[in-house]
Order: C-alpha cells, then sequence, then structure tokens
C-alpha cells in the first residue's frame, strides 16, 4: 500500500549561490500493507515530520520513489497532490488542530461540508461518527470545552469522515496523559480492526509502537530496522 525505495531529502540553508546542504533523510526504504499499523520511531530531529511530509505531498523528495497503491506520488503536480490526499488520506496531529470557532458536530462535518455534500447526509455521516468514537453528548461543544482526549478523537472522527484508506499521524499521543493515551491507542486499534483502515504513526513513544504490527526505528535520517514485527 505504501512503498518507499531509497528516499533522501536534504533541506538548503543559507544565502542564494552559497547554499549549505543538510542531509535530513538518507536511503529510506520500507513498505506498509494494507490494514497494518506501522510506525517510525525516533528522537526529536531525527527526520520524523519530514518523512510524512514527503509522504503527504508537502515536500518533494531530492531522490527515490513513493509508491501509494502503485503510484508514485513524488511525480504528482499540486492539483493531483490536493485530490489525491482529499481522496485517500486522514491526517492527525499531536495538537489537534481543531477549528476553534466549531462545534464538535462542525469539525467533523468540515470536510463533508468542503466536499458539498448535503446537509441530510452530512448530519446522517456526522452523528454515526460521533457514535462511533463516544462523543455523542458532546455534538455541540467547542473545542476548548473539552479535554485532550476528547479533542483528538475530534480530530479522529474528522480524520475518517471521509472514509480514507490511510492516517497518517503526528504524535497523535503527544500531547495526551498516560490513561488517555491508552485510551486513544485503543481506539486507533479498534477502528484498524473494524475498517481495515491503514495507520502511519511517526512517534517517539514506545507505547505506540506497541499497537502497531511494524515498527521502524529512525536514527539521524536512516532507518536503523527494516520493520521489524511487533511481538504480540
Ligand atoms: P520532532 O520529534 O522534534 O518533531 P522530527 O523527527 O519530526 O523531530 P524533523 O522535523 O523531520 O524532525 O526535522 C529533521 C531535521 O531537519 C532537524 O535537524 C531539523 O532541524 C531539520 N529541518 C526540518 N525542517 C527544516 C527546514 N525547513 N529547513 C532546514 N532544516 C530543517
Ligand atoms: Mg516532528
Amino acid at each position: 500500500m505504501i512503498q518507499i525505495n531509497d528516499l533522501s531529502h536534504s533541506f538548503f540553508v543559507g544565502k542564494k549561490g552559497k547554499e549549505r546542504e543538510i542531509p535530513v533523510l538518507t536511503g529510506i526504504s520500507l513498505d506498509i500493507e494494507k490494514g497494518e499499523i506501522a510506525s517510525i520511531v525516533g528522537r526529536s530531529g531525527s527526520g520524523k515530520s519530514t518523512l510524512l511530509n514527503l509522504i503527504s505531498g508537502f515536500m518533494k523528495p531530492v531522490a527515490g520513489q513513493i509508491l501509494i497503491n502503485g503510484q508514485d506520488v513524488t511525480q504528482f503536480n499540486e492539483k493531483k497532490w490536493a485530490e489525491f490526499r482529499l481522496e485517500n488520506f486522514g491526517f492527525i496531529f499531536q495538537n489537534f488542530q481543531l477549528i476553534p470557532s466549531l462545534s464538535t458536530f462542525e469539525n467533523i462535518a468540515l470536510p463533508l461540508t468542503l466536499r458539498g455534500v448535503s446537509a441530510s447526509q452530512r448530519k446522517i455521516r456526522v452523528n454515526e461518527m460521533l457514535g462511533r468514537v463516544g462523543l455523542l453528548e458532546q455534538a455541540n461543544h467547542y473545542p476548548n470545552e473539552l479535554s485532550g482526549g476528547q479533542q483528538q478523537r475530534v480530530s479522529i472522527a474528522r480524520a475518517l469522515i471521509l472514509n480514507p484508506q490511510i492516517i497518517l499521524a503526528d504524535e497523535p499521543t503527544g500531547s495526551l496523559d498516560s490513561e488517555t493515551e491508552k485510551e486513544i491507542l485503543g481506539l486507533i486499534q479498534e477502528l484498524n480492526r473494524e475498517k481495515g483502515i491503514t495507520f502511519f504513526i511517526i512517534t517517539h513513544d514506545d507505547e505506540v509502537a506497541e499497537i502497531s504490527h511494524k515498527r521502524f526505528n529512525l536514527h539521524d535520517g536512516v532507518l536503523v530496522n527494516g520493520g521489524v514485527p511487533v511481538e504480540a
């Protein structure tokens, strides 16, 4: 489903004509199957967010291939990326990235609104999703009226509302206490089992790695293992 072949990326800093190259990822190859939870574990600065930005098309790699369902997405232009992202990916972030002026219901409905789905259909789909993530009673609350765990549930629901095949997550439990973290990881596992959604999670947290089918360790921009299956 996601296959990466010999991917490398550098940033170039400094004045024009005198740029310095800072290599950030080197020779990354990995393979993630449909329905897997995969985690990339690495310290701060190891290149995790850069890898996620490359996979989601927000950056173009200096070298290498990223195949998603067999298509080399590194060749896409921005228009193609915008469509592809909406069709295939849901995103979850450490800081939730909810819109403060919208209620729980409206935040989750947003991708449907942008797609022009009718109000009556939105109501059906969002209510079903609210039930799924356990937020029916918080439908009319605003983000600042929700706990961290509840806010992350809203963002997971929003990520799922267009039925993506792949969820890309950058430190999804990074702002949560350990009880709430367990709860959110449990929800991720349930969604993976029930709907066969593929999760690609980057983290520095071993607890997240424990729910994964495959774990990759990223060290200074290099994968130091090839996706070791996580012991059950
Ligand atoms: P964290 O856990 O702190 O989020 P990370 O593993 O996500 O870290 P990245 O954000 O991918 O790390 O950054 C990897 C390296 O690339 C770091 O050394 C960072 O300073 C460098 N870097 C990231 N973005 C840029 C940029 N736009 N220009 C120059 N260097 C950058
Ligand atoms: Mg990061």
